[in-house]
């Protein structure tokens, strides 16, 4: 993210954990945690969700989400969402109201419509910032005389700014919930890895809740969040877990991403191969948020 991000950023994180932390302080549930925590993320512009995402090739914006519940392995899914200012709303009603765990495009719309969720018009989730990143983004690619202009890993500069959020509760379950507007000038109908279970976003009592950020290709073909949570179910710790997925990330495919962990114990891991990626975490005994460095 460019230097005169950061703060906005670090605030982001940071009033996404305290609404998050509400719900657990009195006494909530992971899953209700996660989900608050990544409404605020969606609502605030700062971040690659809801409004102020990134936009695809035409110019659109589209939203991928998903939560996923550690205790029953119930999950919910959208993908392509082009009028929902929440998406991880959605998701947690798929989630807790239907048989089905995944819905695409109108039919995610017309599931949330039924279901008490207002759709919005794709414009209203459109911000100015992201119109001229496009912009600029699709001229440079026309000077290179390669429309699609395909982000490689060695490309740093292209920002990653998905949300999401890893959840204990005093019951001993643990929640999880990432959602993106997915990667700039991508084309309509792509799907990421962000809404896809084990790839962006994983729950599971027996071994951890995980989200990713990142260059979602290399991200699902390596299954990352499960991946990584079959660590810890192995016996290693969610610090040395998270580490581990980055370097298997670059070695294996040459990708780059960030991550966060939790276990059921409540240690957590977050690492990032780029150059930078916000996070905060608090626990009963400690609050903490950051931008360069992993945390303990
Ligand atoms: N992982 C997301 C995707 O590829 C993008 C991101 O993390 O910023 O859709």
């Amino acid at each position: 993210m460019p230097d005169d991000m950061v703060d906005a950023h670090i605030h982001g994180v940071t009033n996404a954990l305290a609404a998050g932390w509400r719900v657990l302080e009195r006494g909530g549930a992971a899953l209700d945690a996660v989900e608050e925590a990544v409404v605020i993320m969606e609502d605030d512009e700062t971040f690659d969700a809801g409004r102020g995402s990134f936009l695809n090739r035409d110019g659109k914006v589209q939203l991928d989400a998903l939560i996923m519940d550690g205790a029953t392995l119930r999950a919910g899914g959208v993908g392509c969402v082009e009028r929902l200012r929440n998406p991880v709303r959605a998701a947690r009603k798929i989630l807790s109201e239907s048989p089905h765990v995944y819905f695409v495009a109108e039919g995610a719309e017309r599931f949330a419509a039924e279901h008490g969720i207002a759709l919005c018009k794709n414009e209203d989730l459109v911000i100015p910032r992201e119109v001229e990143r496009l912009r600029a983004y699709q001229a440079e690619a026309a000077q290179h005389g390669n429309d699609l202009f395909a982000p490689s890993s060695d490309d740093v500069t292209i920002s990653h700014d998905t949300v999401g959020a890893v959840a204990l509760d005093r019951a001993g379950n643990i929640a999880a919930a990432t959602s993106t507007g997915g990667t700039l000038n991508k084309a309509p109908g792509r799907l990421g890895d962000s809404s896809l279970i084990g790839c962006g976003c994983y729950a599971n009592n027996e071994s951890a809740a995980v989200s990713t950020t990142g260059w979602g290709e290399p991200i699902m073909k390596l299954v990352l969040a499960k991946w990584t949570a079959d660590r810890i179910q192995a016996g290693n710790l969610p610090e040395w877990s998270a580490q581990e997925a980055m370097n298997y990330l670059k070695q294996r495919l040459d990708g780059h991403g960030g991550i966060i962990v939790l276990n059921p114990e409540g240690h957590i891991g977050i690492a990032h191969n780029t150059p930078r990626m916000a996070w905060a975490y608090k626990t009963v005994r400690k609050q903490e948020a950051g931008i360069e460095k992993s945390a303990p």
